[in-house]
């Protein structure tokens, strides 16, 4: 079975949604004008919405998570500059090395649980202020984590490290591809999640299950910065309403709906962990992304994706071992009843079928 199939249950993503015949209809008649230049009303609309929602000035709207996340470094970072990130941080690992790229700014990659940083993990890592050294000036947080396990800050946590950060002459940027998924798994408003960030990057193509776009929101002087690195960027678009209308239709739709996403993760979390060659805790998930484990004895996770992938699954291969399967809108919880079975029989077929199959999908050596 191919990807292509219908039936090829796809928990490789939550990009891997369609648009709806709903979200469509909402964009072919969305009124439209040049987003360049501010006029397209849907956008506008769009960006205000997200304002009221977030408690912040300003909003900008991007193609990309990574746009809006380099948008919002650039507006805080001159090059030299150094942020603080965590080591599995998207922005640090997965955008190409676009801080480096696009504003000369370097990541300083730091350890913490899950995904996650907290003032003793920050603490000792702001460089002074002196000729020979780096000017540290941003801390970058990812909410929900990605890499990390799909973990959501605790408020109290998240606060005190902006705190920190904002006492220690830093500005703060969350990387919220995942935002809403951590507001419904927490319980938190979006105003307590964002109030302590400066800058706040926002996808829709994730679980809001939006074809693209993603949106920066922050003070109205950064986010005029990031107006203009958005065009340097490429980013700026004309009749961008056609997208903004499905994102708009989104906010209105596809946000307590993340709960049952998390239901469906939480309910495959515990079936795999009765299956003998796999690990994993399922109170660790706590959204709509499951992490869990191979035994080393049984193959690795690249071989046990490819062996899903005949059983009609796609989940992906994160680590030597760790596999990671995402739930979202274009998935049932029937559908995630048949995924236990495939795994096991995945198992059972053996994975040493798939020979030369290299060990981890992020490193060669
Ligand atoms: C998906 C994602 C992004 C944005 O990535 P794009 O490939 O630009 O859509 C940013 N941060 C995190 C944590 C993500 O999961």
């Amino acid at each position: 079975m191919d990807s292509d199939s219908s039936s090829f249950i796809d928990l490789r993503s939550d990009t891997k949604t369609k648009p709806t015949p709903e979200m469509l209809q909402a964009m072919i008649s969305a009124e439209l004008g040049d987003d360049m230049n501010g006029e397209d009303p849907t956008v506008n609309r769009l960006e205000a919405m997200i304002c009221d929602l977030l408690g912040k000035e300003a909003a900008v709207f991007a193609c990309s998570g990574t746009q809006s996340n380099q948008m919002g470094l650039r507006a805080h970072c001159l090059p030299g500059d150094e942020l603080l990130i965590h080591e599995l941080g998207h922005i640090a690992i997965f955008e190409g090395g676009a801080p480096a790229i696009l504003s000369g700014v370097s990541c300083r990659t730091l350890t913490g649980e899950r995904g996650m940083l907290t003032v003793e993990d920050l603490r000792g890592k702001i460089r002074a202020n002196d000729q020979h050294l780096t000017r540290t000036r941003l801390l970058c947080v990812e909410n929900t984590t990605n890499a990390g396990g799909g973990h959501y800050y605790p408020l109290d946590q998240l606060t005190d490290i902006c705190n920190w950060a904002h006492e220690n002459g830093l500005k703060t940027h969350m990387d919220g591809a995942r935002i809403f998924n951590a507001c419904v798994a927490g319980g938190y408003t979006m105003k307590e999640i964002c109030a302590p960030l400066d800058t706040i990057s926002i996808c829709f193509s994730k679980g809001l299950g939006c074809p693209m776009g993603s949106i920066l929101v922050g003070s109205q002087e950064a986010i005029t910065h990031a107006r203009r690195s958005r065009k340097i960027f490429g980013g700026a678009l004309r009749q961008a309403g056609i997208v903004a209308a499905a994102c708009i239709y989104a906010l209105e739709n596809n946000i307590e709906r993340l709960q049952e996403d998390h239901d469906n993760a939480r309910f495959l979390a515990e079936q795999l962990a009765e299956i003998e060659g796999i690990s994993i805790n399922p109170e660790h998930t706590e959204t709509n992304l499951v992490f869990f484990d191979v035994h080393p004895e049984r193959g690795n996770a690249m071989q046990l994706s490819a062996a899903l992938k005949k059983e009609g699954v796609g989940i992906g291969a994160m680590g030597n071992s760790t596999l990671r399967a995402c739930t979202h809108l274009d998935i049932s919880r029937a559908q995630i009843e048949q995924v236990p079975a495939a795994v096991r029989a995945a198992l059972k077929a053996g994975l040493d079928q798939y020979q030369g199959i290299a060990t981890g999908p992020y490193a060669r050596g």
